[in-house]
């Protein structure tokens, strides 16, 4: 009797939830972030929970190409059969202190364009979106992992005046969503600020970050833990490396890295 009725209100929640969805798909059509196409609702549920922003079929098959061969240590393209689990010919004597890269794809065409728009307050959405799809395609990976918690690569202070959305934020608040893992958006700070990276060589942007992030409170909360940082992307690895390395000398046990973009060599 009791199983039954149990059944019953089981019932009656999934017609509630589906429901309360189709009202709220008849409201607001989903819609693609990038190009405003209309999205398949079909491929927005996902283990019966909605996966939302998500981009339209013809966008995620342009800035999520087939996977092909990439290091498993740094993300970038490598050619077919080649081993990575140490490295390819172009990370393998870089002293990086995060275990991996596990990234969506390449800093070009459409992921480029949209790395770019995302970066606004008012095109959120499409970073949201672009998590997702990472998430999707890259949920093995990121699960085998076993992460205990979340930490978005941190921005000084001062940049919240100039620019209102932190993308880095965004992607690693619903990566840690998709995860059912704790994010932890305030433990990893930058103490001061820095010039920007991009015209200096790899010796210069070392020095120009050595000692610019630290976790002021919360030690206890990563000790022995096995940390995902995310950024939205990654150019030489400099700024993962140096939050990596505060990670672990604040006691994390590992650090992985997840990233939308790569940024190949060639194009530094
Ligand atoms: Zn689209
Ligand atoms: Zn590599």
């Amino acid at each position: 009797m009791e199983t039954g009725s149990l059944t019953r209100q089981q019932k009656l929640r999934t017609l509630c939830r589906d429901f309360c969805r189709s009202a709220y798909r008849f409201v607001f059509p989903p819609a693609c972030p990038l190009c405003h196409d209309e999205v398949d609702a079909a491929s927005r549920e996902v283990d019966g929970r909605l996966v939302t922003p998500v981009l339209c079929e013809g966008c995620s098959a342009e800035v999520n190409p087939p996977l092909g061969n990439r290091c498993m240590r740094c993300g970038i393209p490598i050619g077919p059969f080649i081993r990575s689990e140490e490295g390819c010919s172009t990370c393998r004597n870089l002293s990086y202190r995060f275990d991996r890269v596990i990234r969506l794809g390449i800093y070009d065409g459409l992921l480029r364009d949209a790395c770019i728009r995302g970066k606004s307050s008012h095109t959120q959405p499409i970073s949201a979106a672009l998590a997702n799809l990472l998430w999707l395609s890259e949920r093995e990976n990121l699960e085998a992992v076993r992460l205990d918690l979340v930490v978005p690569v941190p921005r000084f202070w001062t940049r919240r005046l100039t620019q209102s959305h932190h993308q880095a934020e965004t992607i690693s608040r619903v990566l840690a969503q998709r995860l059912l893992v704790p994010h932890a958006r305030t433990l990893l700070h930058k103490t001061r600020l820095t010039p920007d990276q991009s015209e200096l060589t790899a010796s210069q942007r070392r020095k120009n970050l050595r000692g610019a992030f630290a976790v002021w409170f919360g030690h206890r909360q990563i000790s022995g833990k096995t940390i995902l940082l995310v950024d939205d992307i990654l150019t030489t690895g400099t700024t993962a490396n140096e939050c990596a390395k505060t990670l672990l000398k604040a006691g994390a046990k590992r650090v992985v890295v997840a990233t939308i973009a790569v940024v190949p060599p060639y194009r530094h």
